[in-house]
């Protein structure tokens, strides 16, 4: 490709081709290399310094070819429609990517983030962060009086964070919204984006400051891999030294899996083409099954976010959702014991169909009254619906709903 713009979806699909490669591959090969060698003292000089005409790369933490491709097409996905230079960094997980950007732009800072996070996220801005000084104040930031009212009340705010499509409930984020509350107190907007990826949602588009993966998930969407990326305006990235922060954090991912991840993207458009109608028509079919009692889903208009997910969402609404089970922690229990074509499993955005029920599962070992307060009740089962022939899908859940029904007297 020369210099033509061509569309996203195609440039998806050509995301795993070098640009120079020096042997003509038509796949960028995997550059399993610690280190790169110099052709001169002063090449490996004008490299250090970050002068022009030094070599390209020096040491695989700092950059290497196979990553390189990757964070460019990373930054394509979430800045295509940004006049301004969009830059990203891949990291070696999504944990990465969360710690170093709030490292690198709320130390000597305060924080504002939604109380419902991603569990580690939530962790981190609870347990390690003020030990490092970064107190957060955990507040609903679709709430936007008392958003701007904490930012007037704490100027050592530094960051807002929240997650565009998050747990349990999947609720959304108002990020246009919330975008201009953080532009009026001058802070900074991160957005983790991992749910809604940026097939339905583009919050640079909307006014995010940085938009932060777990590429775990949807991008790569194999399941074969753990990994993170940042994406932001270059601008931002240099002002706040993030990549400085990776360098010396060193939470980098390594070639292959940045190879993996290339290989993945390139149908990305079409995963999440199938998980967005596949997730509809299990949301549709769980809505109106007599064992469940209510579906979280943004694209049901029973969902109490539904006009705003409307409003920012074009293309429908992904793959994750979560429902609860009238029979309750039993019900679930049975339920999980039933399920045959779906996995077993945590995580979302692969390929194939993960149910999991978090009170007998991932939150067992929480306190059951903490749980609750969560919005994680004793019922509720998480579903990241695949790509899979959804009548496989469908007649799955149905067979574990029939056999998980309590004794009819507890209707
Ligand atoms: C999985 C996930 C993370 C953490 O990513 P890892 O790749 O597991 O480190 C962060 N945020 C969200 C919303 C996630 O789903």
């Amino acid at each position: 490709m020369k210099n033509k713009k061509y569309s996203i979806e195609s440039e998806m699909v050509h995301a795993d081709q070098p640009e120079n490669d020096p042997f003509g591959a038509h796949v960028m090969p995997i550059y399993q290399t610690s280190t790169f060698k110099f052709d001169s003292v002063e090449d490996g000089r004008k490299f250090f310094a970050q002068e022009e005409g030094g070599g390209s790369h020096g040491y695989s933490r700092l950059g290497n070819p196979t990553v390189d491709r990757l964070e460019q097409v990373f930054a394509k996905m979430e800045g295509e429609n940004i006049a301004e230079d969009v830059g990203a960094l891949a990291f070696g997980s999504g944990m990465a990517a969360v710690s170093t950007a709030l490292l690198a732009m709320a130390n000597q800072g305060a924080v504002i983030a939604q109380p419902g996070l991603y569990g580690c996220t939530g962790q981190f801005l609870k347990e390690e962060a003020p030990e490092l000084g970064i107190d957060t104040h955990f507040l609903d930031l679709n709430d936007l009086e008392t958003l701007d009212q904490t930012l007037q009340e704490n100027p050592d705010v530094k960051v807002i964070y929240g997650e565009t499509m998050a747990n349990p409930t999947m609720s959304i984020l108002n990020i246009p919204a919330v975008a201009e509350v953080a532009k009026a107190h001058n802070v900074l907007f991160l957005v983790d984006n991992t749910f809604a990826t940026p097939y339905h949602l583009r919050p640079l588009e909307m006014g995010a400051d940085m938009v932060i993966h777990s590429t775990t998930k949807y991008l790569n969407g194999h399941g074969t891999l753990i990994g993170g990326a940042l994406v932001a305006k270059q601008s931002v990235i240099d002002e706040y030294n993030v990549a400085l922060f990776r360098k010396n954090l060193g939470g980098v991912t390594s070639p292959f899996d940045a190879w993996l991840n290339l290989n993945g993207l390139k149908t990305f458009t079409l995963r999440m083409q199938q998980h967005t109608k596949n997730g509809m028509k299990v949301a549709q079919f769980l809505e109106e099954h007599e064992a469940v009692k209510k579906v979280f889903y943004p694209g049901l208009d029973t969902h109490d976010q539904h006009e705003l997910a409307d409003k920012l969402f074009e293309k429908g609404y992904g793959g994750v959702m979560s429902f609860e089970l009238k029979g309750g922690y039993e019900a679930g229990v049975a339920m999980m014991d039933q399920v045959d074509f779906c996995t077993l499993a945590v995580s979302l955005g692969t390929v194939d169909t993960l149910i999991q029920h978090p009170a007998s599962m991932t939150h067992s070992v929480m306190d059951a009254e903490i749980r609750q307060q969560a919005g994680i009740t004793d019922g509720l089962v998480r579903l990241a619906v695949g790509i899979e022939n959804v009548d496989d899908i469908i007649g799955d859940l149905e067979q574990a709903l029939e056999k998980s029904k309590p004794e009819p007297a507890m209707y």
